[in-house]
């Protein structure tokens, strides 16, 4: 059960209805929103009748939720989710895409490659400092030197930067240098990190586990938006199945609308990590945007064969920047707008 307060409650009516939930043998858990106060009953609320908070002074509504994760859910926001990072607006009108290369190697590599994707007219720049690797051995990230680097390539371009965290540590130095926290599909069950996450109030993207069902990645989200952070979007990057012969991973784009139904927080597709072959992303980057996303994450590489990480995947500026013409094309047609200029490359849709 949700109980939300009016804007100019007292701590007095606050505490009332505190002290009623406890004498429940509930626990209150009070929630400072960005949107409103609320208190999150947390235990048995069955023998709370919803119907006496709602006559109590100072609260405006009390909501049953039915749903583990209360509030990320639907029923406790009916309204889309809005994240607003920097100049760009991930909003239900909008479609943004994000890209880069997948991990900083050098300034000048960064640079380049962020100058590159902007021209062909991404919104946000994706980079990682720090990479969760599956090897030891392999290329682990330049740290906080790629975090400086990320901050000169915005203010080279402009463009707002999403990085991945691994971990609390790095926290304040990601959100000194960066815009957008990633937490990757390895993090999602990292509770700690979660919580701390949450209690920052940078936006934060979320990647599904790449074995978690639709409610485990819901509930994790929720322990980013219990600390108060409400800035968070979720991003599908595909999922382990039987078959993994032609594609690294299974993109479930049916989680577009189900993630829709279920919750207010926007909803991005990474086709690089979903698929893990070139091939494959100029359709699931349309499919994305048909079937409703509100953003994409890009692989994109002006020297893929060389690249440090993830080079399989990555496209290279020309067939991004043909994506771009093709998601212009797209867009009004489904409502929706990409913010910034078309890129001039002829259209192949
Ligand atoms: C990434 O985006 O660089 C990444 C490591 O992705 P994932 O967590 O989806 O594997
Ligand atoms: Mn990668």
């Amino acid at each position: 059960m949700l109980i939300i307060f009016k804007k100019g409650y007292t701590e007095e009516q606050l505490n009332h209805a505190i002290d009623r939930v406890r004498a429940a043998k509930c626990e209150p858990h009070v929630i400072h929103g960005v949107y409103k106060v609320t208190i999150n009953v947390i235990g048995d609320d069955t023998q709370l009748d919803p119907e006496d908070f709602k006559k109590l002074e100072g609260v405006e509504d009390v909501i049953s939720v039915s749903k583990p994760f209360p509030l990320v859910a639907r029923e406790f926001k009916k309204e889309d989710t809005i994240i607003q990072v920097r100049n760009v607006t991930f909003g239900p009108d909008n479609f943004i895409v994000m890209a880069g290369p997948c991990a900083v190697e050098s300034e000048e590599q960064t640079i380049r490659i962020a100058k590159a994707v902007q021209k062909a007219g991404a919104n946000v720049l994706r980079g990682g400092a720090f990479k969760p690797r599956s090897s030891p051995y392999a290329f682990q990230g330049l740290g906080n030197e790629g975090l400086k680097i990320l901050a000169t390539a915005r203010k080279e371009t402009g463009l707002p930067i999403i990085t991945e965290a691994l971990d609390i540590r790095d926290l304040d130095a990601i959100c000194e240098f960066t815009d957008i926290i990633q937490i990757g599909t390895r993090n999602m069950s990292n509770f700690p990190l979660l919580k701390e996450v949450g209690r920052t109030r940078t936006p934060v993207m979320l990647k599904r586990g790449m074995s978690a069902t639709i409610d485990e990645w819901l509930m994790a989200a929720e322990y980013i938006l219990r600390g108060g952070n409400t800035n968070v979007m979720l991003c599908e990057r595909g999922i382990r199945s039987f078959d993994s012969k032609y594609t690294r991973n299974i993109v479930d784009l049916s989680a577009i609308p189900v993630i829709k139904n279920l919750s207010h927080l926007p909803i991005v597709i990474d086709p690089s990590h979903g698929t893990g072959r070139k091939d494959a992303i100029e359709p699931m980057t349309l499919a994305s945007l048909a079937a409703g996303a509100h953003s994409v994450m890009i692989d994109v590489h002006d020297d893929a064969e060389n690249a440090l990480c993830d080079g399989a995947q990555a496209l290279k500026p020309h067939d991004f920047e043909k994506i771009m013409a093709c998601l212009h094309s797209l867009a009004p047609a489904l409502g929706k707008t990409i913010p910034g200029a078309k890129p001039s490359v002829r259209n192949t849709v």
